[in-house]
């Protein structure tokens, strides 16, 4: 039976996982955290249908069963193309695995907040990021670091996306329509919570993502403010004060939030890079690994057996990663079939 190797056991690693297994294909999954799911392990509720991001982790990794094996807690340490064909996967603690295919599923990280030292993270009390709020939702109390119940909350989108300074200028994707699932959460928490969000652009790009925003406004009164903001500052009372030019009405605001939520973008994954030079892979400018080709191999490389799932290539959500790694399994297939022996 033909082994495949999938590096990374988030949902494009699982969900390709699933397919290759019930293809016929001996799969080892080789991951780099102590659990599975990627970053959506970490989330609480899912848009734009409010499941739980556990039930999904479920519903992809079900399916799984015998002829999966995920190594958790493993580094890669050599990605070799061997003579037969095959890839040489080395780790530190399994030795040398041989894939007859191998799955590049490694994902990505959110920007680090603390880069945009202007919003204050780590610095002021209350200045969080999405994931940092998503654990909130997860514990079930939404509460300012000194435990008191937040009256405004402010939200920041763009954060290290679209933003020369930082040297992203992509658009992440997820950030808009995760920022409009957050204020609506939390107006559903706080119905006298004043909620605002702070956009560029609003990129809300599928059907249930524009009512999702339409909600957000209409039923539970976010109020969406065109501008950037300029400056934050901590205030005696541990609240942030906020200078945010209002690009609408042409104006400056000056207000103080209890809660200020910064929408970190994506980044590739930290492995990425290393990954990219073991195995002589291609990256873009923003250091996303490029297939062969966007329209017509979009899971393919330049190197033979060597495959693309889900956000290493980019920011995608949720629905178009596991879109992609169904692909990226049917290619693996076609591959196999192909070299034969
Ligand atoms: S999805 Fe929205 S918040 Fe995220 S980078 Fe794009 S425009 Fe900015």
């Amino acid at each position: 039976m033909k082994n495949v190797v999938i590096i990374g056991a988030g949902v494009a690693g699982l969900t390709a996982a699933a397919r290759l297994k019930d293809i016929g294909y001996n799969v080892t999954i080789i991951e780099k955290k102590t659990y599975d799911g990627g970053n959506v392990a970490s989330w609480d509720r899912l848009f734009p249908d409010s499941r739980r991001a556990s039930r999904l982790i479920d519903d992809v990794r079900r399916p799984l069963g015998e002829g999966v094996t995920i190594h958790y807690d493993q580094r890669i340490t050599s990605l070799v193309k061997m003579k037969d064909g095959r890839i040489g996967v080395g780790t530190e603690s399994l030795g040398i695995i041989h894939a007859d295919a191998l799955l590049v599923a490694s994902g990505f990280s959110l920007f680090d907040a603390h880069l945009k030292e202007e919003y204050g993270y780590g610095i002021y009390d209350n200045v969080y990021t999405q994931a940092d709020l998503e654990s909130m939702f997860s514990s079930g109390k939404v509460l300012t670091r000194s435990g008191d119940i937040p009256r405004r909350i402010g939200f920041v989108h763009c954060v290290g996306s679209r933003d020369e300074k930082v040297g992203n200028r992509y658009c992440s994707k997820v950030c808009c329509v995760t920022a409009v699932k957050q204020a609506s959460e939390i107006k559903q928490l706080y119905p006298d919570a004043q909620v605002y969000c702070f956009y560029m652009d609003l990129r809300m790009f599928e059907l249930p993502y524009e009512d999702m925003y339409f909600n957000a406004q209409k039923l539970y009164g976010v109020r969406f403010i065109r501008g950037r903001l300029c400056e934050a500052a901590e205030k005696m009372d541990k609240s942030v004060i906020l200078k945010v030019e209002d690009t609408l009405a042409g104006q400056t605001l000056n207000l103080s939030v209890d809660m200020l939520v910064l929408m970190a973008g994506m980044r590739p994954a930290s492995d990425t890079a290393r990954i990219a030079t073991m195995l002589g892979l291609h990256c873009n400018k923003e250091g996303f690994l490029t297939p062969v080709d966007i329209f017509s191999r979009g899971n393919e490389t330049e190197v033979d057996g060597v495959f693309l799932a889900g956000t290493c290539t980019g920011p995608k959500t949720i629905p178009q990663t596991i879109a992609d790694a169904r692909s990226a399994a049917i290619r693996i297939d076609e591959y196999l079939k192909k070299r034969k022996k």
